[in-house]
C-alpha cells in the first residue's frame, strides 16, 4: 500500500505576488533639515548634523540638525514667550481652529507622510498609510474639539494649562507619537518643545512644515532633533513645566530620577511584554490572525505587541501548526511594497538586539522556529520567529525584545494563565480570545494591563485612553484622560 503523506501547500508558488512598490517621486525631501524654533527653521548653534538613513537599503535620506543645550534653551524660551504672550491669551475656540487646521493639512498630505514614514523608519507602507497617518490626523481632529470644552470635561474643577511641555518620543510610531503628544498639549493651552527619535526625525520635521503653513503662532510648537543628550537637555531645563516621555523603561527611570524634587509634572509611556491568551473556545483562525497582527506586522516594533502567547492545552497543537503555516506566507521585504507584511528593522542597533535575544533564547533551551522566507541582502531584516517550549523564567519571556519574535507557553486553567500573564515587570496591554463574554470580563478585571483587547488586537482610537501599569509607566494618553496630563486644577 502506498504510504500516505500529508499534502504540503506550495506557498512559494501560490503566494508570489508581483511587486507593487509605492511611488516615491512625489516626495520632496531636502538634503538637510534644520531645527524648528519660534516658527522658523534655524541652524543648530554648533553647526552639527547627523544622518538619517533608510533601514531597508542603508542609504542616507537626509542630514538632520543636532540640537545641544543652547538650541534647547532657545526653543524653551520661544515656547515660554509664545505661552505668556499669545497662546494663553487666545480664546480656546481659536486654539481649536489651529489644531483642526493642522489635522486637515496632514490629511491633505497623507500620502507624502506615509511614504516618508516608511522610508525613514522601515515600516510597511500598508501600516504607515492605513494606521499611522490617519490616526495621527484623527488625534488632532479629536483634541481640536476639546480645546473649548475643557470646563465640560472637568466640571467645577477650573482646569488650567501647565505652561511649557517638553516631549520626547521613540522611533516606532514617529508621526503618531508626535500627534499623541502635541495635540492634547495644545488643546489644553500649553506650548511645546518636542524631540523626535534620532533614527526617525523626518515626519516630525514635515509636521513642522505643516505647522508653519497652518499659521500657528510662532513658538507654540518647537521641534528639536538630536540624540539622547538633546532629550536630557529638555528634561533638565529649569523652565519646563511638564515632561511627557514615550520610550524605553531604562530611559524612563533616568528621567524620573532627574526630575525628582522639581515641580515638573511627568507622564511615562514605557515598554511592554503583552500576554496574548487563546482559550479552547476561541475562534481559532481569527485568533491566529490576531496573533500575527499583534506581533509580526510592524516587525514587532510596537510597545503593546502581543509578544507572549499563552495557548490553552487542548488547542495548542492546532494553534502552533496554524501559526507555522501562516508564518510561511508572511512576506518580509521592501517596506514600500504594498504586499509586504514585515518591513525593515528600524536600525542596525535594534537588529543586533533582536539577534542577541535569539541567541539567548536558544541558550536557554527554547526551540526556535523561523519561516523559510527570503530576506533582502541589503538593509536590516529579520525573519518572523517563534520560540516553543519556553518557561516563565526565560529572559526571552520576561524581557522586551521589540522585534518579530513570539514566545509560546501553554496553560490549563484561567487562574494559571492570569498568574503567568501578570508575572512580569510590565503591564501595558494584553489580548484575550474566547467565545465567552463572562471570561472576557473576568480576565479584563484581573489582568494588570492598561489595555486589554478581546477577540481583536492592536486597535487604536483617539477617544480611548492608553497607558501602562508597573514598569510600563504611568499617566494616560488619548481620550479625556489624555487631557488631564496637560492640566492643573
Ligand atoms: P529610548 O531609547 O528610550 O528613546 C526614546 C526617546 O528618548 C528617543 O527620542 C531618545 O533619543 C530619547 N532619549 C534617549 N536617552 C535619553 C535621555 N537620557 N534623556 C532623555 N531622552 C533620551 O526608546 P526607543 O528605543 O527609541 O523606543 C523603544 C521603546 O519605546 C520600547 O521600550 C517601547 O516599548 C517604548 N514605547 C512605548 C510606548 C508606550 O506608549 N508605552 C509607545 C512606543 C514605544 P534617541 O532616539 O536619540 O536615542
Ligand atoms: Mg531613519
Amino acid at each position: 500500500m502506498a504510504k500516505k503523506t500529508t499534502p504540503q501547500l506550495d506557498f512559494n508558488s501560490s503566494w508570489n505576488y508581483a511587486p507593487a512598490p509605492e511611488d516615491t517621486k512625489h516626495i520632496n525631501l531636502k538634503k538637510q533639515y534644520e531645527l524648528f524654533i519660534d516658527g522658523k527653521f534655524v541652524k543648530p548653534a554648533k553647526g552639527k548634523y547627523f544622518e538619517t538613513i533608510n533601514p531597508a537599503n542603508e542609504e542616507v535620506l537626509a542630514k538632520v540638525a543636532e540640537a545641544d543645550e543652547t538650541d534647547v534653551n532657545k526653543a524653551v524660551k520661544a515656547a515660554r514667550n509664545a505661552y505668556n504672550n499669545v497662546w494663553s491669551k487666545m480664546p480656546a475656540a481659536e486654539r481649536g481652529k489651529y489644531i483642526y487646521r493642522i489635522a486637515r493639512l496632514m490629511q491633505e498630505r497623507a500620502r507624502e507622510f506615509a511614504v516618508i514614514e516608511t522610508l525613514d523608519g522601515g515600516k510597511p507602507i500598508r501600516e504607515s498609510r492605513d494606521i499611522d497617518v490617519p490616526l495621527a490626523a484623527n488625534h488632532f481632529f479629536y483634541y481640536a474639539g476639546w480645546a473649548d470644552k475643557l470646563a465640560y470635561a472637568f466640571p467645577n474643577r477650573k482646569p488650567q494649562a501647565l505652561g511649557v511641555a517638553g516631549q520626547i518620543i521613540p522611533w516606532n510610531f514617529p508621526l503618531l507619537m508626535a500627534a499623541w503628544k502635541i495635540a492634547p498639549a495644545l488643546a489644553c493651552g500649553n506650548t511645546v518643545v518636542l524631540k523626535p527619535a534620532e533614527t526617525t526625525p523626518l515626519t516630525a520635521l514635515k509636521l513642522a512644515e505643516i505647522i508653519q503653513e497652518s499659521g500657528l503662532p510662532n513658538g507654540v510648537v518647537n521641534i528639536v532633533t538630536g540624540a539622547g543628550k538633546t532629550g536630557a537637555a529638555i528634561v533638565n531645563h529649569p523652565d519646563i513645566d511638564k515632561i511627557a516621555f514615550t520610550g524605553s523603561t531604562d530611559v524612563g527611570k533616568i528621567i524620573q530620577k532627574s526630575i525628582a524634587g522639581t515641580n515638573k509634572k511627568l507622564t511615562l509611556e514605557l515598554g511592554g511584554k503583552a500576554a496574548h491568551i487563546i482559550f479552547e473556545d476561541a475562534p481559532i483562525d481569527q485568533a491566529v490572525e490576531g496573533i500575527v497582527n499583534g506581533i509580526f506586522f510592524n516587525q514587532g516594533h510596537v510597545c503593546c505587541a502581543g509578544s507572549r502567547l499563552f495557548v490553552q492545552e487542548g488547542v495548542a497543537d492546532m494553534v502552533i501548526r496554524k501559526l507555522k503555516d501562516r508564518l510561511e506566507t508572511l512576506i518580509v521585504g521592501d517596506p514600500l511594497d504594498k504586499n509586504t507584511d514585515i518591513g525593515a528593522i528600524n536600525s542596525k542597533g535594534q537588529l543586533e538586539t533582536i539577534h542577541k535575544y535569539l541567541k539567548i533564547g536558544k541558550e536557554e533551551g527554547a526551540d526556535m522556529y523561523q519561516s523559510n522566507c527570503s530576506i533582502p541582502k541589503k538593509g536590516y531584516f529579520c525573519r518572523p520567529t517563534l520560540f516553543l517550549n519556553t518557561s516563565q523564567s526565560h529572559r526571552i519571556v520576561q524581557e522586551e525584545i521589540f522585534g518579530p519574535v513570539l514566545t509560546i507557553q501553554t496553560f490549563r486553567t484561567v487562574e494559571e494563565v492570569i498568574e503567568k500573564a501578570n508575572n512580569i515587570p510590565y503591564g501595558l496591554s494584553a489580548g484575550v480570545w474566547t467565545d465567552k463574554g463572562s471570561k472576557i470580563f473576568n480576565l479584563t478585571t484581573k489582568l494588570r494591563a492598561g489595555v486589554v483587547w478581546a477577540n481583536t488586537y492592536n486597535k487604536f482610537d483617539p477617544t480611548s485612553p492608553f497607558g501602562g501599569y508597573k514598569e510600563s509607566g504611568f499617566g494616560r494618553e488619548g481620550g479625556m484622560h489624555g487631557l488631564s496630563a496637560y492640566l492643573k486644577f
